[in-house]
């Protein structure tokens, strides 16, 4: 991925907060929001994991103008008069200084999930994403995306079933949170993939964390092993495409996980590096 210093920033736009919901629950120490933004350009053409970026404007450290950060673009649709609506999947982030040891907000998911209808923000972007989707229609996908990493998954189911009206390959996805209640789009009140499930090639598994209060890793590789056939069935046919996105604890619970199922590390990291080859394999991180 291209630095965020490179990010061409040099034709900002305004977008409008629509609205702005904490999806997980007040009992979560976890604050992931569902924000709908509205766009004033009418041409914005993006592609399915493509993401945005949301300049904070300063005072910020040593003069800069703006402190910008990407979000992946979770869902788009238009208004009545035309103009695009985006759904963003939003992490309120904190960090720990290492040498004070005191917490600190992050600045931009802050900002953004403390913004309310009506609000403007500045905006810049498309930027291209880490992922694409195949051509053929009876490649495989396997998608393994935690926390917000589930944002450009979300994208892509509702491309292909939505958009495009089917898929003939399998889709799997196995996404995860700390806690089920933290299950993003999969709670009451965001249970998005269930309109999938009648898909016969769709199947989705949630991993979460077998001790949340202890602050335990999401339990992926028990997920991944329940599924353990099938999963290592679909890495090793030559028309199966992997896509993972998240926080960076992904690729290691990952990188575990098909340890396991491949029978050892070794299996598997030169398999990983098979599909990298042959650019199957696609990853998100940050
Ligand atoms: C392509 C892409 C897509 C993304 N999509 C999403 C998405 O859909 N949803 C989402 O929620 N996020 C997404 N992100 C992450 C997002 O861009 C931000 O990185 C995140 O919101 C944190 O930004 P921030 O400004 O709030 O935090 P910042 O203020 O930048 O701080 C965040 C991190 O910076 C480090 N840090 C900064 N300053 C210090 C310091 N003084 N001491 C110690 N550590 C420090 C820490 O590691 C901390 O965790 C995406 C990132 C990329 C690259």
């Amino acid at each position: 991925m291209t630095s965020l210093a490179d990010l061409d920033i040099s034709k900002p736009f305004v977008a409008t907060v629509v609205s702005n919901e904490r999806i997980t629950p007040d009992s979560s120490e976890e604050d992931i929001r569902n924000i709908v933004i509205e766009l004033d350009q009418e041409d914005f053409t993006y592609n399915v994991g493509d993401s945005i970026a949301l300049l904070v404007p300063g005072p910020h450290e040593f003069g800069k103008e703006y402190h910008v950060r990407l979000y992946t673009i979770a869902g788009g649709e238009k208004t009545e008069d035309g103009k695009p609506l985006l759904t963003l999947c939003v992490k309120r982030c904190f960090y720990i200084d290492e040498y004070s040891g005191e917490k600190y907000e992050g600045k931009a998911s802050n900002y953004f999930c403390d913004r309310v209808p009506g609000d403007k923000l500045t905006m810049a972007g498309p930027f291209k994403g880490a992922f694409r989707i195949p051509e053929d229609e009876d490649t495989n996908m396997l998608m393994v995306g935690l926390g917000t990493g589930i944002a450009p998954f979300r994208a892509f189911v509702r491309h292909i079933y939505d958009e495009r009206g089917g898929w003939k390959g399998k889709v799997r996805l196995f996404f995860g949170a700390k806690t089920g209640l933290e299950m993003i789009y999969m709670n009451d009140k965001q249970d998005d993939f269930a309109n999938y499930y009648d898909e016969k090639t769709f199947k989705a598994f949630e991993a979460v964390s077998p001790r949340p209060a202890l602050d335990a890793p999401i339990a992926l590789d028990q997920s991944i092993e329940q599924n353990a056939q099938e999963v290592w069935d679909m890495v090793r046919d030559p028309d199966t495409y992997v896509y993972v996105a998240g926080h960076e604890q992904v690729g290691e619970l990952l990188d575990q996980a098909m340890a396991k199922i491949a029978g050892s590390e070794e299996k598997w990291q030169q398999r990983k590096a098979e599909l990298k080859a042959g650019k199957r394999w696609m990853e998100l991180m940050y």
